[in-house]
């Protein structure tokens, strides 16, 4: 049962850290081309494009997708 709990927890310690590691990342919408939108992480600096005018969610910053 013990072992049941702990794999529990870090299960959501994973998630949570996941979820932090995505939220810092802070997308500023540089132009709009073509109706596509260029993003731009302020926090790690990734670089991306959309179709709508939502920010990416995840960040494509190299080292930060690792996992
Ligand atoms: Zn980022």
């Amino acid at each position: 049962m013990i072992i049941v709990l702990g794999v529990l927890v870090a299960f959501v310690l994973v998630l949570l850290l996941a979820n932090r590691r995505t939220r810092a990342c802070r997308w500023r919408r540089r132009a709009l081309v073509n109706g596509r939108a260029e993003w731009r992480c302020v926090a790690c600096g990734a670089e991306a494009q959309t179709d709508s005018p939502a920010p990416p969610r995840d960040c494509l910053a190299p080292g930060q997708t690792r996992g």
